[in-house]
């Protein structure tokens, strides 16, 4: 699993405009005190390279569960819904809340519908069943908040001087309809200002062949997700878009390498249709 836990001294900082430059963020003269969040993605199996997949930023700590599934679904499958054993789901996720130091109940799952809705985990969470919606944001620290993806864009955010982090599921119909925007304006009225978003392994655009008017409905929205396959037929790429949002309002972004579809050790969709759920996984610690 990718997972490590972040602190950084002194004042936080965001990307000033298209270029990029770090400028201070928030109210001058307005002291942010530093908080410590926990992010990370966790893989069908261990990659050898785990540590340096993540390395660029922070330390790799905690657990490496190794996952209870077993045939189509192999390794550490967290998807409920997919077909694969219920008590081996059940027995993964038991070990990434073990890993995450939360008890199971305070892992946030949703029931992920390609939407934009958003939800907050506020003192009613931890909820009976998964709530409909793509994204959610808490600002609890004994809540890890939970997307699952084979393909999909992944997203964690943190502010974590303001101690307010989400989590978001971004595929094509989220890019189209602004699931990103959605959440970042929740996470502003929670208190948030400077935020920062990790985007996870997804399918590559040289991966992700569509028809051309799917390509062009996507460009409509955002022009830099028209892209093009390994063999130059229309593709969309989604993280691309999904960055450029992010980048456009103001959030720091740290986009880390990988295709599902070309990466054995993480579940994808578009390489095998029976298959398992990986997670990207965000907790604040107070
Ligand atoms: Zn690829």
């Amino acid at each position: 699993m990718f997972h490590w836990r972040e602190q950084r001294d002194g004042p936080v900082q965001a990307p000033s405009g298209a270029a990029g430059s770090p400028a201070t963020a928030g109210t001058p003269g307005k002291a942010r005190t530093t908080g410590i969040v926990d992010w990370g993605f966790t893989a069908a199996s261990a990659p050898a390279t785990s540590a340096g997949r993540a390395g660029a930023k922070g330390s790799t700590t905690g657990a490496s569960p190794t996952g209870a599934s077993r045939g189509d679904f192999a390794g550490l499958n967290l998807g409920a819904h997919v077909g694969d054993d219920p008590a081996a789901v059940e027995v993964n996720r038991r070990q990434l809340a073990e890993a995450l130091d939360v008890p199971r109940s305070h892992l946030v799952f949703l029931q992920q519908e390609h939407g934009n809705t958003v939800v907050v985990a506020g003192e009613d969470a931890p909820w009976p069943s998964p709530p409909v919606a793509d994204a959610v944001v808490t600002r609890r620290a004994d809540l890890a908040l939970v997307v699952l993806v084979a393909d999909c864009t992944p997203v964690l955010l943190a502010d974590r001087a303001a101690g307010v982090v989400g989590a978001v599921h971004a595929g094509r119909p989220g890019l189209v309809s602004g699931v990103i925007p959605a959440t970042l304006a929740v996470m502003r009225e929670q208190g948030a200002e400077v935020i920062e978003a990790v985007v996870g392994p997804s399918v590559c655009p040289r991966c992700y062949e569509v028809p051309l008017a799917m390509r062009d409905d996507a460009a409509a929205t955002s022009p830099v997700s028209a892209s093009v396959t390994w063999s130059g037929t229309p593709s969309i790429d989604i993280s691309a878009g999904i960055v450029d949002q992010l980048a456009h309002e103001d959030v720091l972004v740290t986009w880390l390498p990988g295709c599902t579809r070309e990466s054995d050790h993480l579940y994808s969709y578009r390489r095998s249709q029976r298959t398992g759920r990986f997670a990207g996984v965000v907790r604040l610690w107070s």
